[in-house]
């Protein structure tokens, strides 16, 4: 059968200007719409038609190329029909935004003019993690094993052919109130937008399979318990060829630590020392949460004294600096004492070295914890 002239097809003329060309085009497609003509093959025939014309007539080369030489032109594939013509997904694809004013922007039944695709996203995951308050100070990369749902080696899916991809089915009704659209899940494909093609042997319905991964987290520092980071797709992956994989959930749980204290950015350490050292002074090594740390006791410390290391606590996920460690120091009086020692002490309990006087620098131990916090 003769192709009909691209000029004739449209109802224009050879001199028609572009603006001219759309409009006739817009009629055509409009007045054989498949909304309009449901089951009609006759009319979905021209309305392919008027598509490949006004694919050829919108586009300034192809134009020229069809003036020069009519149909001979786009022979032997090059012009992309090689007589074929169009499918009704290519023109809606093309041209849907042409229709867009009479069809109140949606499509009927074909998706929105095969521009929007169904994304489907995977399910999240969760896992927890437990962190030292060492791990918690510097920071720390984490490999976890996970099982995770995959699409198997080999599976392959196909667009739904009943919404065309979109995971939707818009049907449009004429009513007394005019022209009613709404739209719906796709019963077909449940909304993916596409459903299995080839099944590899092992994989579920949807052709995943359980695959168990190591994943990678970075921690940073100064994380807190119950704060929950996401490692982006390394969730569940969902079938389908656009779509998107579920994250992975870390819910962060802090380990008591067996000596240190966690307040805030703050960290605190109970130090015992003996009563000799309170009375003649000494250093202590104290273990803080990036290392240890040697601390002079001066002669004369009582007990309660705090001393605290600036910047030796935890930093903070905010990044506004780091908190301190503070070293509460408390003096362990003996409570067993051979005859020699108790002998001492009898004597010293009426010497006036030993008797409390606690001038304005020893503060009270309420005035040192409302220092702390000032
Ligand atoms: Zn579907």
């Amino acid at each position: 059968m003769a192709k009909r002239d691209y000029y004739e097809i449209l109802g224009i003329s050879k001199s028609a200007s572009a603006s001219e060309i759309k409009k006739a085009y817009r009629k055509m497609a409009i007045k054989y719409h498949p909304d309009k003509n449901p089951d009609d093959a006759g009319a979905e025939a021209k309305f392919k038609e008027a598509a490949e014309a006004y694919e050829v007539l919108s586009d300034e080369n192809k134009k020229a190329r069809y003036d020069q030489y009519g149909h001979a032109a786009f022979e032997g594939g090059q012009g992309g029909f090689g007589g074929g013509g169009m499918n009704m997904e290519d023109i809606f694809s093309q041209f849907g935004d042409i229709f867009g004013g009479a069809f109140g922007g949606g499509f009927g039944g074909f998706g929105g003019g095969g521009q929007r695709q169904a994304r489907v996203k995977g399910s999240n995951m969760r896992i927890r993690v437990k962190l030292t308050l060492e791990e918690i100070a510097k920071g720390i990369e984490k490999k976890v094993k996970v099982r995770r749902k995959v699409q198997a080696d080999g599976v392959t899916y196909k667009t739904c052919t009943t919404c065309n991809g979109s995971g939707q089915v818009t049907r449009v009704t004429n009513t007394i109130l005019g022209r009613m659209q709404t739209a719906t899940t796709c019963n077909t494909c449940g909304g993916a937008g596409q459903s299995l093609d080839k099944k590899p042997s092992g994989s579920d319905a949807n052709g995943l399979i359980v695959k168990e991964e190591t994943v990678s987290i970075q921690i940073p520092a100064g994380v807190t318990e119950g704060v929950q980071l996401k490692v982006a797709g390394k969730g569940n992956e969902a079938p389908g060829k656009n779509s998107i994989p579920g994250d992975l959930l870390v819910l962060i749980e802090e380990v008591q630590h067996d000596t240190l204290k966690r307040e805030g950015t703050n960290i605190h350490y109970d130090l015992y020392i003996n009563f000799s050292d309170a009375v003649l002074g000494t250093t202590k090594e104290v273990k803080t949460v990036t290392g240890k740390v040697k601390i002079k006791i001066d002669a004369g410390t009582q007990s309660g004294k705090i001393l605290r290391l600036k910047g030796k606590g935890l930093p903070s996920i905010e990044r506004y600096g780091n908190g301190d460690f503070l070293i509460h120091v408390n003096v362990w009086t003996p409570q067993e004492l051979t005859k020699e020692q108790k002998q001492f002490f009898e004597k010293m309990s009426n010497d006036g070295n030993f008797a409390p006087s606690p001038n304005k620098s020893d503060k009270s131990f309420f005035e040192k914890v409302k220092d702390m916090f000032s």
